[in-house]
């Protein structure tokens, strides 16, 4: 018998409520009910001084949350980069929470490091790269991104004779960090958090969809001295393009160099056949960061760190203590494949989804949703003065309004489109900026999507863009 009386109603309410707020999400409105200011009186009130039972606490944080939450596990949310909390996933989260597990080493939870240890092997079997690489189980693309570079990091230093994990950087070679101009601000935030610093780097130029262009490439390639880090990038968050990793990779190869692929979504496109060729020769890169709460659809928080070289991987993250059970060399602790000791058991939701989709299941829905996103593109590039950048195939892309204005007119009137469209709440996107531009931006990486919530999301759309047009008329 549980020592809360509590413990049985506040779990079946969590889970009625969870359901309710689950039904009731195709028909609701697509963007959150009050702002940040309105929530936070909502939810303030002075520190609580007794207790109160957990089912009455529960009841009231759903009362408080309802109107501040954002649709993002909904079908018609296109905002960001947000996969869609599959129920598969939500559920072995929830027994992930239930269970409690510490997942820092085999010892302390045999099931969770089992999970991950055969989850991770699914992993590198449906993105098909080298079966001898490592991964860490991280909170997402932004630590997978730390994890690989922090591997990068000491893996070159080493060849130079320099332990960076046990000296630190003072006095050890210089690393010279190559990296497109449309890299992502996480693989910045990474090389903040590593020393490498994030403006330390050689930006190399990239094309009109945000590509490196391999000349360049080659070109910051050959002026290097010293120890090499190059980043590559697997879908670009605005366009959904590609660097050419394979290209790269040989001359990074060729140059002892490490490379590290940033794929928080884009990597994906190796585990569905029509969409594989994207992503070409990645295989041949050293690092690659990747998300489960993207498009594997795992709820928060879910990435994965993959090190080819699994030593270097577990040389810049093991964690040694000697209350800590020591495990075997061939065996796989967690914990020293991430930054963190004590944290969840994440691959139970990455297991569970990986099982309730399937390979073909999996593949069907990244095909699913890039033709999903070129079909809204289509219809939207029909109507006078849109724009639509991107390459249109994979998932992304983004759009302007008033494109047959000056700039100035271009970027207000797409600044307005974005908020009438969340105003309306059919359907959720947000705004973006791209070559200086304002734009909006159009990720369709939901498992609900289908093409109906897309045609009704671009009648959303258009009619927002009619409303605003009309305005600006009179
Ligand atoms: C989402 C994203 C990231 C960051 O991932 P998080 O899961 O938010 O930490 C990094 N790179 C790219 C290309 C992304 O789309």
């Amino acid at each position: 018998m549980s020592g809360d009386p509590d413990q049985a109603s506040t779990l079946r309410r969590a889970a009625d409520e969870a359901l309710r707020y689950r039904e009731q999400l195709p028909a609701s409105r697509q963007a959150p009910l009050h702002d940040f200011a309105a929530m936070r009186k909502i939810f303030s009130e002075p520190t609580p001084e007794h207790g109160a039972a957990s089912d009455a606490v529960i009841a009231d944080l759903v009362r408080r949350a309802d109107g501040g939450l954002n649709a993002m596990s909904g079908a018609r949310f296109f905002g960001w980069v947000i996969g869609g909390s599959h129920p598969a996933g939500v559920a072995a989260d929830w027994l992930t929470s239930a269970w409690g597990q510490n997942c820092g080493n085999l010892q302390a939870s045999p099931a969770g490091a089992a999970a991950e240890d055969v989850a991770a092997n699914w992993l590198l079997d449906l993105l098909n790269l080298p079966r001898e690489s490592s991964i860490g189980f991280v909170t997402g693309a932004t630590v997978a991104n730390f994890v690989g570079l922090a591997a990068a990091r000491g893996a070159v230093l080493r060849k130079q004779g320099w332990d960076v994990e046990r000296n630190g950087l003072f006095g050890a070679p210089e690393i010279t960090v190559l990296i497109g101009e449309d890299a992502h601000a996480t693989v910045f935030s990474a090389l903040q958090f590593l020393g490498l610093g994030y403006e330390r780097v050689a930006r190399v130029a990239t094309d009109d969809q945000g590509r490196i262009q391999i000349a360049a490439f080659r070109d910051a390639l050959e002026k290097c001295r010293g120890p090499v880090i190059a980043i590559a990038q697997a879908g670009q968050i605005n366009t959904g393009a590609f660097d050419p990793i394979g290209e790269m990779a040989k001359m990074t190869r060729a140059r002892s160099a490490w490379l590290h692929v940033d794929g928080a979504f884009g990597l994906w496109a190796r585990a569905c056949p029509s969409r594989a060729h994207l992503a070409d020769g990645m295989e041949l890169a050293d690092s690659w960061a990747t998300d489960g709460h993207k498009w594997l659809q795992t709820p928060y928080d879910c990435g994965y760190a993959i090190v080819k070289d699994a030593d270097a991987h577990r040389s810049a993250m093991a964690i040694a203590a000697s209350y800590l059970p020591a495990s075997a060399a061939h065996e796989r602790d967690p914990a020293h494949y991430v930054p963190e000791l004590s944290r969840r058991a994440r691959g139970f939701p990455t297991w569970a989804m990986i099982k309730a989709l399937g390979r073909d299941g999996i593949a069907d829905m990244i095909e699913r949703h890039c033709a999903l996103a070129r079909r809204m593109a289509e219809k939207l590039r029909k109507a006078e003065g849109v724009e639509v950048i991107g390459a249109l195939d994979l998932n992304q892309f983004v759009a302007r309004f008033g494109a047959d204005l000056s700039p100035e007119e271009s970027d207000a009137m797409t600044k307005a489109v974005i908020s009438e469209i969340q105003r309306d709440g059919v359907c959720f996107l947000g705004g973006g900026a791209w070559r200086g531009r304002q734009v909006m931006r159009v990720s369709v990486i939901s498992w609900a999507t289908t093409e109906s919530d897309i045609d009704a999301s671009v009648d959303a759309i258009l009619s927002a863009y009619a409303r605003v047009r009309l305005k600006n008329a009179r």
